[in-house]
């Protein structure tokens, strides 16, 4: 990934640098000496040529072609160049003033050519063989006469064997610099027109590049209100589509040819001053650890106090403050030179990209200062002067730099929208088996519930099944001995309260021992279930309570029966358990099964206690047993 993008990145970056280089013409022609050039061996419909060298120089006056024989010629001097840059008897000329130049060319045969005249500062007349065929503005002596203009041009003219004389008036009040930086072309009209055009489209395609990101990033912050780079980013592309349309070729010149110079100037500044804030602002945005916040404060408070003095203050006034802004400029270029090689160190996520748009910006940003600047000057190597004197090269730079930043952030966008496809994906997946899952755990849980049902159901029947048992006689399934503890309590309050009586029959069975010694311990058994069965048949009421006392003893509680009752209950169970005609062979009483009963019968009060009923049925059997055995014996209190 990070290789592809590399390999576009240097195609497009080589694209855009091929595409603006080429506005340059190649021929490589005579220089003109003591303000005379020979053309005499050209090709000048199919070559074009720089009508560089020295021209004849009048300073301080404005010669129309008739009068420059009295002139004084004040001397030969570098074009194209600002005047600035000349010394008149070792003394420095000003930016503020006006000129005559002048140059005689040669050719051999009469023909139809033409001149290609660049952005001259700030407004001139130009005079071939005595006639006026173009000029930009009005000329003047002074500020308040003389009307600037930058109007880049084409314009033919006859041009005939032997001499031809050039006359060059121009007058400068608006810029701090007077004069021009580029080369005036001379070929056919065709050549010319072609190298103009060519610039034209380059920038017109420059503009609506530009234009085109600066307004989709723009919406892309509107949209996105959380990330400013897209805002700074989106306005720094603008200011640089307005910026190519007034540079170069100047295609808003060419569109509004009224348009005033101190606004085109302005407007050409402040995208100068606004842009510089712009980038450093947008580079902390994306990078916010490497650039330092005083710092991009800093860049922002004299950007916008330089943009506040360009809207208010006359132009030769912020012209004269311009060198401190670019001074400031190429600080913050070589700081951010500092900053993308740390950036490079610590190999960033992206960083290539950054690196390479960062680059292009501060490469043709440095050329673009150089050039306008004052320092560059002929002692400067020809390889120097020529990288240094186009025109567009920042708007190049930038479209490379604004080109790489967006690819970044197409990187970027499709990143991250492919990592929200593919984690919607795995979480749909997450979803769908989420589904699955819970329905799995529920029933999972609703089988385990189930268990636990079941398992409590057990739980509870042997719970039940121990109570029973822990209350139960197994033997004759009657109760025992501690659930009747357990029930007698309850049963002589109740009976207490309501004063009801209270009965009790104590049973036991006759000579016991010897029927098992005789008969064996499972036929004993087998007496003792039958015994019990008897007795709980005899019982009608549920409060009647038939309990195993102890081995072959019984009781019967008979809450709320009296005396009678009790009595006729114990008469009863002595005939029944007779009628069962056990055979007993030992015992002493009869040759059948028979049983001793002691009964009682007492009626709570307060003093008395539940102990007395088995105490006093106790001794009515004791009575029973002494008198014989097989009766029933009543005992009261
Ligand atoms: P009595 O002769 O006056 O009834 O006197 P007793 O109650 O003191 O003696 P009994 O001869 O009736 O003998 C009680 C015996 O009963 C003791 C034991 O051998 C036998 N016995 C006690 N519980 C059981 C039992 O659950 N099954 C069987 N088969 N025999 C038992
Ligand atoms: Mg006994
Ligand atoms: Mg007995």
């Amino acid at each position: 990934m990070i290789k592809r993008s590399f390999t576009l990145a240097l195609i497009l970056l080589l694209l855009f640098l091929l595409g603006g280089c080429s506005t340059q013409p190649t021929t490589t022609a005579n220089k003109a000496v003591n303000g005379r050039l020979d053309l005499t061996q050209n090709d000048l419909q199919n070559e074009v040529i720089p009508l560089d060298g020295d021209w004849a120089f009048y300073w301080n006056q404005l010669l129309e072609p008739a009068n420059l024989d009295q002139a004084t010629l004040s001397g030969y001097v570098p074009f194209p160049s600002f005047w600035n840059k000349y010394q008149i008897d070792g003394k420095d000329i000003p930016g503020p003033g006006y000129a005559t130049y002048q140059l005689t060319f040669t050719v051999s045969e009469n023909q139809i050519l033409a001149l290609k005249l660049p952005k001259v500062r700030t407004a001139y007349q130009l005079w071939v063989n005595g006639e006026p065929i173009a000029s930009a503005g009005t000329l003047g002596q002074t500020r308040d006469t003389m009307v600037p203009q930058y109007l880049p041009q084409v314009v033919s003219f006859d041009v005939l064997a032997g001499d031809n004389d050039v006359v060059l008036q121009m007058s400068n009040f608006h810029m701090s610099s007077g004069g021009l930086l580029n080369s005036i072309l001379l070929g056919s009209e065709a050549q010319l027109l072609a190298i103009r055009y060519h610039g034209l489209a380059y920038e017109l395609f420059l503009f609506g590049a530009l234009m085109m990101m600066g307004v989709y990033h723009l919406a892309l912050f509107v949209f996105r209100r959380k990330d400013r780079a897209p805002l700074y980013f989106g306005l720094f592309c603008i200011l640089v589509a307005i910026r190519t349309l007034l540079i170069g070729e100047s295609f808003l010149f060419f569109a509004v040819p009224d348009l005033n110079f101190a606004v085109a100037r302005k407007l050409q500044t402040l995208t100068y001053y606004l842009g510089v804030p712009l980038i450093i602002l947008f580079f902390r945005a994306i990078l916010p650890n490497y650039f330092h916040i005083k710092l991009t404060k800093l860049v922002l408070v004299l950007g916008l106090l330089y943009t506040t003095f360009v809207i208010f203050a006359p132009t030769n006034v912020y012209s004269a403050i311009n060198p401190v802004y670019q001074i400031w400029t190429i600080f913050l270029i070589l700081y951010l030179f500092v900053m993308l090689l740390k950036i490079a160190l610590h190999k960033e996520k992206n960083s290539t990209l950054i690196i390479l748009g960062g680059l292009a910006l501060i490469a043709t940003s440095f050329i673009d200062i150089i050039t306008l600047s004052p320092w560059i000057n002929d002692s400067w190597p020809p390889l120097l002067r020529m990288i240094f004197q186009g025109d567009a090269n920042s708007s190049t730079g930038q479209l490379i730099f604004a080109a790489l930043y967006s690819l970044l952030l197409a990187k970027t966008f499709s990143e991250s929208l492919e990592y929200r496809i593919v984690m919607g994906e795995k979480l749909a997946e997450m979803n769908n088996h989420l589904d699955e899952l819970v329905l799995q755990r529920t029933k999972d849980l609703t089988v385990a519930n189930h268990k636990v049902e079941q398992q409590n159901l057990e739980l509870e029947q042997i719970n039940q099944e121990l109570q029973r048992l822990s209350l139960h006689d197994p033997l004759t399934g009657l109760w025992n001995r501690r659930k009747y503890k357990e029930t007698i309590v309850p049963e002589w309050l109740r009976c207490l309260t309501h004063q009801k009586p209270v009965s009790l029959l104590f049973l036991d069975v006759d000579y016991f021992k010897n029927y098992n010694d005789l008969y064996g311990h499972v036929a004993g058994d087998e007496c003792l279930i039958k015994i019990g069965e008897t007795i709980k048949a005899s019982l009608t009421r549920p409060s009647d309570m038939a309990v195993r006392y102890g081995g072959e003893e019984f009781v019967v509680l008979l809450a709320e029966t009296g005396k009678k009752d009790a009595q006729k209950i114990a008469e009863l169970l002595l005939k029944q358990i007779d009628d069962l005609a056990i055979p007993h062979e030992g015992s002493a009483v009869k040759d059948c099964i028979t049983v001793s009963i002691g009964v009682t019968t007492l009626l709570p009060d307060p003093h008395s206690c539940h102990e007395q009923l088995v105490e006093i049925a106790d001794k009515a059997l004791y009575h029973a047993k002494s008198n014989g055995r097989n009766q029933v014996v009543y005992l009261d209190q």
